[in-house]
Parts: C-alpha cells; sequence; structure tokens
C-alpha cells in the first residue's frame, strides 16, 4: 500500500531529483516544499517588500493571506511547476537573488504556518513524496519513510555551479558556494523548526554516491 516519504536535508544535496525518481517509479505525487518558501519571497522581492539590507516584515505578513500557491503539472516536462497567484514562476523562483534571500522569509513563523498546512493538506492521502527541511518533523512526523539527506559544501556547491552553468547563468562559485554555506547556517540556527534530523530518519550523505546508486538505495527502503 502507498506511504508517505519525507525527504529533509541541507540545499542541493539532490533532495528534488530524488523525490522526483521516486515519485516517477512508485506513481506517487511529488511536492518541493522549497519551491513555496522560494515562490514567497520571489513575492516579497516583486513587491519591494525585501532588498539588500531591507525588509518590511509587516506588509509581507498583511500580504500573507492573499498569496496564492499551487502546482501544476505540466505533462509535457513530467513534473509540476510552481504557479504563483496564476503566474507560473517556476524559472524566476530559481534564481540566485530569490537563494540570497529565502532563508530569510522561511524564517517568519506565519510563512511556515501558513505552507506547513498547505503542505498537509496537499498529503493528507499517502502516496506523497515531498522535500524540504521540516517534513519529517513538523509537517509528517508520521512519515512511513524519512531520509535525511547531506554532502559536503563543496560537493554541493559544485552541482549547483554546473547547473546554473547549463542554464547559461553568468555566476562564480565562490558566490554559489557561500549561498550554500549561509543558508545551511540559517536553515540549521531559527528558532521555529530548524533544519534536524528526526530520530526516525534515514542519513544519506551521496557525496560520494552516484544518483543511480542512491536511487537503487532508497528503492530498497521502500520495499522494506
Ligand atoms: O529546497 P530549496 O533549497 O529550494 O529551499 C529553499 C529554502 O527554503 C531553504 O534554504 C530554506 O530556507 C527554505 N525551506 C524551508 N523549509 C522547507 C523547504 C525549504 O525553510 N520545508
Amino acid at each position: 500500500s502507498k506511504i508517505t516519504i519525507a525527504i529533509d536535508g541541507f540545499s542541493s544535496t539532490g533532495k528534488s531529483t530524488l523525490a522526483k525518481q521516486l515519485a516517477k517509479e512508485l506513481g506517487y505525487v511529488f511536492v518541493d516544499t522549497g519551491a513555496m518558501y522560494r515562490a514567497i519571497t520571489l513575492f516579497s522581492m516583486q513587491q519591494g517588500y525585501i532588498s539588500k539590507d531591507y525588509f518590511d516584515t509587516e506588509s509581507l505578513l498583511n500580504s500573507l493571506p492573499s498569496i496564492r500557491l499551487r502546482f501544476e503539472f505540466k505533462p509535457e516536462m513530467g513534473f509540476a511547476v510552481m504557479v504563483l497567484n496564476d503566474v507560473d514562476v517556476e524559472k524566476e523562483i530559481r534564481t540566485i537573488a530569490v537563494s540570497g534571500f529565502v532563508s530569510k522569509i522561511a524564517e517568519l513563523a506565519e510563512v511556515r504556518a501558513k505552507l506547513v498546512e498547505q503542505q498537509q493538506e496537499m498529503g493528507k492521502d499517502k502516496g506523497i513524496v515531498m522535500d524540504g527541511r521540516d517534513i519529517g518533523t513538523v509537517v509528517f512526523p508520521d512519515a512511513e519513510l524519512k531520509l535525511y539527506m547531506t554532502a559536503n559544501a563543496e560537493t554541493r556547491a559544485k552541482r549547483r555551479y554546473d547547473e546554473l552553468l547549463a542554464k547559461g547563468d553568468t555566476i562564480t562559485f565562490k558566490e554559489i558556494y557561500d549561498n550554500v554555506v549561509e543558508r545551511d547556517y540559517i536553515d540549521t540556527h531559527r528558532d521555529n523548526s530548524p533544519l534536524v534530523k528526526a530520530n526516525d530518519a534515514i542519513e544519506i550523505d551521496n557525496s560520494e554516491m552516484t544518483r543511480e546508486a542512491q536511487f537503487d538505495l532508497v528503492m530498497k527502503f521502500v520495499q522494506e
């Protein structure tokens, strides 16, 4: 029978890649919760609520109830894109600018409460793979399978760098590396649901692991 799979861990550990592969193999729904935090961040940037040295949390909190997020499945792409107030923002939420502010947005308790509620609603039926930071601890503490993914910061920055380069982004390795380290710090030190390994999560360090090896390993856990 169908289960709930919670995948948590640091940025750029390949959580989404693994989650997508699992969802495809198992016929499950995949939810990338990072995309939801990124969409709220993009909204804040568009409204001028956040920029370097400036963060108008009050205006953001006031508009929070009116922000509508949903995922829209694109059969031609084989995955769902993030839709913010009826606009496909899948591309815009992946920029380094958004990555630079997202952890600050994710620190707000009201933002987390809104998104956690929506995530629990999306996963109320089993057969879901959800990835994020607090899925196994806060969103679905009763998930049947919990994975906690890690890899060293250089490896993760290198993966991210290659990805952005392939997209034609002009970015230095150092910018990426600094962003990875900064997000790790904020994500593990915030007061409300910091990134921590759930007691019953299986930790996977994939610094030296191929995608295929990791997928095979995880499929064994699913079948157990
Ligand atoms: O997974 P991704 O790197 O796209 O997530 C972007 C950011 O969103 C993270 O660095 C973290 O600050 C925040 N996040 C979170 N809780 C989640 C998912 C993401 O706080 N469940």
